[in-house]
């Protein structure tokens, strides 16, 4: 049985077979535009959605979800079905609707203080296995829209770019979310970097430094000693000269490592000549990283002190910590 998401139109066509043309296009704007499975397309005759539920199944099975905030922001545990497990947070504000999607299960940059990085890499996600959970998100969203999703779940979207701009290509074409409501964040693959420079669609960016010089940066982000701060940033010079787009850096506070003064200076000179934006959250605690988060008034004295070096600065929304919901901190637990 194919994939939900994983079939494409022409595939689609064959499943439906003997039926009118317009039937694919009906159950291809049902799974996408209108967020619907199979058996809840009531405006198909009762045969064709049994059809389409036998030779179309789900990949994500549903092992847990969790609330936080009033029901605002969920999060789910799925079971793909080879039995591995990824997670996919729904985050509803005022204003926006934001999905965080997992790229890969498990993730192999082995980042120190990240609960899926210690958990080691299973296997990289397919494009239908991405769209599965923004349509699954939608789904508990309605009838509030989703308008933003970010890759910053489990995994390192660059490393798996082909199935990751498959799925930014579906959401924009036919989930009719706007490119520039995309982000996709890397921990620095440089080479992945320059794909996204060279891609049509305008899709944001945004950067997990968490360290601005090299012996820090290689214990925090082991990716580093590949693709160095100085090779970052001159793949991140030709982004924003390319694209003429703004550019985000994330910093997760680690209490004394990476929040003093000096980290800040450092921070800023990286950042500055990229005009690039910075969002600092405080570190989510994991059992494999003995180091705490920085405390609320550390976060704010450090978002004031980047602002007076002349950097944009944001202190992330925590919503969804209690839940684990930060990026590239999301991994299975048991519940
Ligand atoms: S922080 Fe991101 S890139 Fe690093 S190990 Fe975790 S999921 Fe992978």
């Amino acid at each position: 049985m194919a994939g939900l998401y994983d079939v494409d139109r022409d595939a689609l066509a064959a499943l439906l077979e003997g039926e009118p043309a317009y039937r694919a296009r009906q159950v291809w704007e049902g799974l996408y535009r209108r967020a619907l499975l199979p058996d809840e397309m009531t405006d198909l005759p009762l045969t064709l959605r049994a059809r389409l539920s036998g030779g179309l199944s789900p990949a994500l099975d549903e092992r847990r979800r969790r609330s936080a905030d009033d029901g605002r922001t969920l999060k789910w545990l799925w079971r793909l079905p080879d039995g591995a497990e990824v997670e996919t947070v729904l985050m509803r504000y005022d204003r926006r609707t934001t999905v965080c999607v997992s790229s890969q299960a498990g993730c192999a940059m082995r980042c120190g203080f990240c609960a899926t990085g210690q958990g080691g890499f299973a296997r990289h996600l397919t494009a239908g296995e991405i769209l599965e959970q923004v349509l699954a998100a939608a789904r508990a969203a309605a009838p509030e829209r989703v308008t933003h999703v970010v890759f910053m779940g489990m995994g390192e979207p660059l490393a798996n770019y082909a199935a990751v701009w498959a799925a930014v290509e579906r959401l924009h074409d036919d989930v009719g979310i706007s490119a520039r409501r995309l982000t996709i964040s890397t921990v620095g693959i440089v080479p992945g970097i320059d794909r996204l420079t060279a891609a049509a669609l305008p899709v944001n960016l945004a950067v997990s430094l968490h360290a601005a010089n090299d012996d820090l940066r290689n214990r925090l982000v082991p990716v580093n000693r590949r693709y160095p701060l100085g090779l970052l940033a001159e793949a991140c010079t030709r982004y924003v000269r390319t694209t003429g787009r703004r550019l985000s850096f994330e910093w997760a506070l680690i209490d004394g490592v990476n929040d003093r003064p000096t980290d800040a200076e450092e921070l800023a000179a990286y950042v500055r000549p990229l005009r690039a934006h910075v969002n600092v959250i405080p570190l989510n605690p994991t059992p494999g990283f003995p180091a705490r988060g920085t405390d609320a008034e550390g976060v704010a004295r450090f978002a004031t002190g980047l602002r007076r070096l002349g950097v944009n600065t944001t202190v992330r929304d925590t919503r969804g910590v209690e839940i684990d919901a930060a990026c590239g901190q999301l991994a299975a637990r048991p519940a």
